[in-house]
């Protein structure tokens, strides 16, 4: 029996990874769930699944949570909270599905006291890949990517090693045979309308997506490709592959969800069809498979797969985010906050979808980088970077 913590338990990701510990109850129980603002929910997923502890991110609302709680579960309060919540519920695993760097914290937490992190949120591994990562190594904890793309080259790389794991003991061993990733992009909703104005398209435009369903941050990050840059710097600390080794290619129907090229031209890509539950249960499970009740792939339905070049020239943030991976240090850290502040002002309808990457490309070209930053370093990027992109 894992015991499960879920950060983030009522986005696109928790309520579906509670569903998945809810369909194998003799495998997982849900032990703790953490939630930003919305209480009266958490501590409705709490009762129904029978965890005895929640996290409420916001202090006012984690307040009146406490006094609402039923007996029998345990209210934690802040940041604080968060990152206690892990070991408090006694976690195997934590699921962290919380929107963007809020997830840096309870994730370091559970590093350093030895817990399995499935991790959704990849804007941690983007801004604090190295801290996180020796954590981690010296804890013996590992990362085990709820991301369809590294959900599929971890299984990839499965097949090849046995005892295949996230910052495996043996990376050197294993990256001498690994001649690159090529992670699959859908492309987004604006791949196939080449005519689209990007200083006039709207909110629900850009939210539309086309083979996937998620939350917004992501949606629109997948509508700009920042997605799929974010997506070449976590695969660079989950892999241990250097940048220069990490490929895009577009492929709109989303059944390949990426693909490892070894050493003797073999190339192994993983399919299914297009759901997160794959990645979820996959990453809560891991290394066992499940038999699942998920909806199976019908290749003669699904039809021809298409590939094709990212076009960098329309999309620049692809290349912004592979410039700031490349750089390293505390580079990434400030494309992320940067972009993060750049999403919210165009959910808020303050500035044009045009405006997410030159907004973010500005702060990088103000920033000078810390190397080899330890997670005080990363933190500070990460509020310089947000200060200078409220103002520009
Ligand atoms: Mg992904």
């Amino acid at each position: 029996m894992k015991k499960v913590v879920v950060l983030g338990s009522t986005g696109s990701i928790g309520t579906n990874a509670l569903r998945i510990i809810e369909a194998f109850p003799s495998r997982f129980q849900a032990t703790g769930l953490a939630v930003r603002r919305d209480y009266k929910q958490a501590l409705e997923q709490a009762q129904r699944v029978g965890a005895a502890h929640v996290a409420i991110a916001d202090e006012e609302m984690a307040a009146k949570c406490a006094a609402e709680a039923p007996a029998g579960i345990a209210v934690h309060s802040g940041e604080a909270g968060m990152s206690e919540l892990a070991a408090a519920a006694g976690a195997d695993v934590v699921l962290c599905a919380v929107v963007g760097i809020a997830g840096l914290r309870p994730v370091m937490a559970a590093a350093e006291a030895g817990i399995d992190i499935a991790l959704a949120t990849k804007e941690v591994l983007v801004a604090a890949g190295q801290p996180v990562t020796e954590a981690c190594e010296r804890h013996g904890a590992r990362i085990l990517p709820v991301d369809s793309e590294h959900s599929a080259i971890l299984q990839c790389l499965a097949g090849q090693m046995p005892d295949a794991r996230c910052r495996m003991p043996d990376a050197e061993n294993q990256r001498s045979e690994v001649r690159r990733i090529v992670l699959t992009a859908s492309g987004g909703p604006f791949r196939a309308k080449p005519d689209v104005d990007f200083d006039k398209v709207t909110i629900e435009e850009v939210l539309d997506h086309p083979s996937w369903d998620m939350g917004q941050k992501v949606t629109v990050d997948s509508a700009t490709l920042m997605n799929k840059g974010l997506e070449i710097a976590e695969a660079h600390w989950l892999f241990h592959m250097p940048v220069d080794r990490i490929d895009v290619v577009v492929h709109p129907e989303s059944i390949i969800h990426s693909m490892v090229e070894f050493v003797d031209g073999s190339v192994i890509a993983q399919m299914s069809v297009p759901d997160m539950r794959f990645a979820i249960q996959y990453a809560l499970a891991y290394p066992e498979r499940l038999e699942a009740d998920l909806p199976r792939l019908d290749l003669p339905a699904t039809g021809a797969l298409h590939f094709d070049e990212p076009d960098t020239k329309r999309f620049p943030a692809l290349a912004l985010a592979r410039d700031a991976a490349t750089r390293g240090g505390t580079m990434p850290a400030v494309l992320n906050a940067a972009n993060e502040i750049a999403v919210e002002k165009f959910l808020k309808g303050e500035i044009a979808f045009s405006r997410i990457w030159g907004l973010v490309e500005q702060v990088m070209s103000k920033h000078e980088v810390v190397d080899q930053p330890d997670i005080d370093a990363v933190t500070q990027a990460d509020a310089w970077a947000r200060e200078v992109a409220g103002e520009a």
